[in-house]
C-alpha cells in the first residue's frame, strides 16, 4: 500500500485528511493520498513564493538550464519507476506510456530549456533632443508563482508540459495533480530533491477541485498565474477565480474532434491513424477523434475496415504485451460513458461494434473496462455528436463534397484538433486553413514537434503554449528605457 503525499518547500508532508487511490483495472486501493487542505496550499504558495525571491530568482539563465536538464537526466535514471506509477494511475498499456508518456516527461524539460537559453532580446536606439539618445531593450521575467492544474488522462506528460517552460522562465510552481492520478507528481518531488532544485521552486498539492485543493490554490492572492487543463466547465469557473486580482490565465480544455477522410488517401494510413486517435489511452485523449466524416465511395469500406481493426484490440492489464486497450479511468468516468453509449442508441444510430462492458476475468471485473464502439447513422444533431465524451468511440458519417463536410466538421463550440487524410496537395492547404481547430493534423495524427504552438480555438482553449509561444504567458515582457 504507497502513501503519497504533499510536497511542500521540499518535503514530503502529510496533515491529517487522507482519500484512497483505486486501480481502474481492477477497482482496488493501491495506496492512500494526503489531501491537502487551504493551510497547506498556503503553506505551498508561501514556499513558492520565498524560493522566487531566494535562491532560485537569483540564478543565472544557463545554472537554471543546467538544471532543468539535470531533472531530465533523473527522469531518465528513474524511467521504469514513472511507467510504474503511470500504469498503475491509468490502466493504460505499458508499451502506450513507454513510448509516449514519460519520454515527453523528460523532453518537456528539455525543450524549453533549450527555449529559454536560445531567446532573443530586442534592442532600440533612440533619438533624443540633446542629441545624446537612449537605448530600449527588453528583459523577460517571471510572472510569479504559477498555479499548475492538472487532468488525469495523460498525468505526467501534461504536468510536466507547463512545468518544464514554467520552471525555465524563473517561476515557481505549485501543482495540483488529477485526484485520480497522484503518483507522479509525487516521484517527481523526490527527483527535485535529488538534483538539487531549491526548497520551494517545486511544491505539490493533492486533492480535489471545487472548495478543496484546487480553489483554494486557483483563489490565493499570492498566485500570479495559472494554468490548466481540463474541461471546458471547469475552465470556465477557474477563469472566474482569475478575475480576482486580474491574474493572467492559459487554458487547454475540452475537445469534439473530427477526421475528414477524403476517397484519394492512403486508406491503410488512415485507418491506422483513426484507429489510434479514436481508441489509444482507452479515448481519453482530448487530441482524439470522435467525429469521423468519410467520403462516400469509400465510406462502407472504411467502415468495414475500422470495425475489424477495432475487434482486435484485447483489453488487458498494462503490463500484458498483447493488451491493446486498457479501462477508462474511474467508476464515475464510465458512468458517463455508459449513459452517452445508450443515448446514441436511443438517438437511433446503428451499433457497428461493441456498445457495452466486455467480459473480463474474474480478477478484472471490478475494473471500469468498456468495450471500444463505432456507430453509424446518426443526424449530426445527435447528442453523441456534439458532446464530449472523452471515451473509446466515434461515430462515421459519409459526405459528398469538401464544402459539405468543412460546414459540418465546424459546426461544433469546440475546436482543438482535426485530422485530415487526402492525396491531394491544394485540397490539403485549403482545408487545412478553412478548419476551425487549433491543430491540423494531415496524414498524421499526434505528430508533435514541442517548439510549434499548442491549444484551441473556440471553447477548446485560450491561449497558445509551446516553443517561444510559452514565453509569452510565463513571462512578463520588460522594457528598460536608458537615457544616454
Ligand atoms: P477536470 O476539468 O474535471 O479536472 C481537471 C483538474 O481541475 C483536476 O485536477 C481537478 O481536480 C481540477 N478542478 C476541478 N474543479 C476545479 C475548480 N473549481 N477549481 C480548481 N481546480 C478544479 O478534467 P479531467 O476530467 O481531469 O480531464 C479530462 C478533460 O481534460 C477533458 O475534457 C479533456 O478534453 C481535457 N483535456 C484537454 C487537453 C488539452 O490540451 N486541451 C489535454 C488533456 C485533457
Amino acid at each position: 500500500m504507497k502513501e503519497i503525499r504533499n510536497f511542500i518547500d521540499g518535503e514530503f508532508a502529510a496533515t491529517g485528511r487522507w482519500f484512497d487511490k483505486l486501480a481502474p483495472y481492477d477497482g482496488k486501493v493501491i495506496g492512500r493520498v494526503a489531501e491537502a487542505g487551504r493551510a497547506d496550499v498556503d503553506a505551498a504558495v508561501k514556499a513558492a513564493r520565498a524560493a522566487l525571491l531566494g535562491p532560485w530568482g537569483q540564478l543565472s539563465v544557463s545554472d537554471r538550464v543546467d538544471l532543468l536538464y539535470a531533472v531530465a537526466d533523473e527522469i531518465e535514471r528513474r524511467f521504469e519507476d514513472f511507467v510504474d506509477a503511470e500504469m498503475t494511475d491509468i490502466g493504460q498499456p505499458a508499451h502506450f506510456i513507454r513510448h509516449v508518456d514519460v519520454p515527453r516527461g523528460a523532453a518537456n524539460f528539455k525543450v524549453f530549456a533549450d527555449v529559454i537559453k536560445n531567446v532573443p532580446g530586442e534592442f532600440f536606439e533612440m533619438a533624443t533632443p540633446d542629441g545624446r539618445g537612449s537605448l530600449n531593450y527588453s528583459l523577460r521575467r517571471p510572472v510569479g508563482v504559477v498555479a499548475v492544474i492538472c487532468p488525469w488522462n495523460l498525468p505526467f506528460l501534461l504536468m510536466t508540459w507547463k512545468l518544464g517552460p514554467a520552471m525555465a522562465c524563473g517561476n515557481t510552481v505549485v501543482v495540483k495533480p488529477s485526484e485520480e492520478t497522484p503518483q507522479a507528481a509525487a516521484l517527481l518531488g523526490e527527483v527535485m530533491n535529488a538534483v538539487g532544485i531549491p526548497r520551494g521552486v517545486f511544491n505539490v498539492v493533492h486533492g480535489f477541485g471545487p472548495d478543496a485543493a484546487g480553489e483554494f490554490l486557483t483563489t490565493h492572492p499570492q498566485v500570479g498565474a495559472i494554468t490548466f487543463t481540463g474541461e471546458t466547465r471547469t475552465g470556465a469557473a477557474i477563469m472566474k477565480a482569475a478575475a480576482d486580482g486580474a491574474r493572467p490565465v492559459s487554458l487547454e480544455m475540452g475537445g469534439k474532434n473530427a477526421a475528414i477522410v477524403f476517397a484519394d488517401c492512403d486508406m491503410d494510413a488512415a485507418i491506422e491513424g483513426t484507429l489510434r486517435s479514436c481508441f489509444a489511452n482507452c479515448g481519453q485523449v482530448c487530441l482524439g477523434t470522435e467525429r469521423v466524416y468519410v467520403e462516400r465511395p469509400i465510406h462502407d469500406e472504411f467502415v468495414a475496415r475500422l470495425k475489424a481493426a477495432v475487434e482486435k484490440l484485447q483489453p488487458g492489464l498494462p503490463a500484458d504485451p498483447s493488451s491493446g486497450m486498457g479501462p477508462l479511468i474511474s467508476q464515475d468516468h464510465r458512468h458517463k460513458v455508459l449513459s452517452y453509449y445508450r443515448k446514441a442508441v436511443e438517438e437511433g444510430a446503428t451499433v457497428v461494434t461493441g456498445g457495452g462492458v466486455p467480459d473480463m476475468p474474474d480478477a478484472l471485473r471490478g475494473g471500469w473496462w468498456i468495450q471500444p464502439t463505432i456507430w453509424t447513422g446518426l443526424p449530426d444533431a445527435a447528442t453523441v455528436l456534439r458532446e464530449e465524451i472523452f471515451g473509446p468511440c466515434c461515430h462515421i458519417a459519409p459526405f459528398d463534397t469538401e464544402e459539405e463536410v468543412l460546414l459540418r466538421a465546424n459546426d461544433n463550440p469546440y475546436g482543438l484538433a482535426s485530422a485530415v487524410w487526402t492525396g491531394n496537395l491544394q485540397r490539403t492547404h485549403r482545408v487545412a486553413a478553412a478548419l476551425e481547430a487549433g491543430i491540423v493534423w494531415v496524414n498524421s495524427w499526434f505528430l508533435r514537434d514541442l517548439r510549434t504552438p499548442f491549444g484551441g480555438a473556440k471553447q477548446s482553449g485560450i491561449g497558445r503554449e509551446g516553443g517561444v509561444h510559452s514565453l509569452e504567458f510565463y513571462t512578463e515582457l520588460k522594457n528598460v528605457c536608458i537615457k544616454l
